[in-house]
């Protein structure tokens, strides 16, 4: 689904990302991990060319993004992104917040769109917030909500960057189990996360990535059990 080719992306003379390969299969869920500063929001941002690489090639399901003229907003409305702060329109209601890219956007009929954010509340827990304000919310409420409008576009791929790590501890559970469900559904996901125990638990790959590149990556079991690098065992020792 997306193909990265040596992508490599410069802030002046700061070289942040050196060269990343890599393969994401539709229904995969690849987590990534690594040490702060080593360039994995950067590198999630580049895939929906939020940040414009510097060289390199993206691929999304077969087409160059990275090509002269491609239509970056087309794809990027097939790829949801989650950040770790939720960035919800204060003056909007849930429900408004989710159908306001459906009906702009893909000019979807207001009734339609409410079936379908209806459908989405139920599927994060919170069908009974239709009518509430964000600032009525816990952070926790939320994140579900803002993954839900970004649900609402009908992704192809999902990118979250650390969509738990603004969270009080008591409210990361009902996030991760709403990705959880995401992920059974068969949703292909890039997660930057430090829960360890989720990425353990519903990641098919691990990339450990450091100093802007792919260091190590494999299964939970081998990245968790016996990583090769180092440096991989350093950070796990870290955070484990
Ligand atoms: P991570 O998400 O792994 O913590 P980031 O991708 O956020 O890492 O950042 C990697 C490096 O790139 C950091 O040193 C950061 O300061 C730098 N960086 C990120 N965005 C910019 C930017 N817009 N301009 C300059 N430097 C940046
Ligand atoms: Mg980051």
């Amino acid at each position: 689904m997306i193909t990265v080719k040596n992508l490599h992306k410069k802030f002046g003379h700061l070289h942040i990302l050196k060269g990343i390969d890599l393969e994401i299969s539709q229904g995969e869920v690849v987590v990534v991990i690594g040490p702060s500063g080593s360039g994995k929001s950067t590198f999630l941002r580049c895939l929906n060319m939020l940040e414009t690489p510097s060289e390199g090639e993206i691929l999304f399901e077969g087409e160059s993004i990275t090509a002269r003229g491609h239509n970056i907003n087309l794809t990027r409305q097939k790829m949801g992104m989650v950040f770790q702060q939720f960035n919800l329109f204060p003056h909007k209601t849930v429900l408004d917040n989710i159908t306001l890219a459906p009906i702009r956007v893909k000019k979807m009929e207001k009734n339609k769109a409410e079936a379908v954010g209806m459908d989405l509340l139920q599927t994060v827990g919170l069908q009974d917030k239709r009518d509430a304000y964000p600032s009525q919310l816990s952070g926790g409420q939320k994140q579900r909500i803002a993954i839900a409008r970004a649900l609402a576009m009908e992704p192809h791929v999902m990118l979250f960057d650390e969509p738990t790590s603004a969270l009080d501890p008591e409210m990361v559970g009902e996030v991760l189990d709403v990705m959880k469900k995401l992920a059974d559904k068969g949703m292909t996901m890039v997660i930057v996360t430090h829960e360890m125990g989720f990425a353990r638990e519903v990641g098919d790959r691990i990339i450990f990535m450091d100093q802007g590149q792919v260091l190590e990556q494999g299964s939970p079991q081998q990245v968790f059990g016996s990583p090769k690098e180092p440096r991989t065992k350093e950070f796990l020792s870290k955070v484990l």
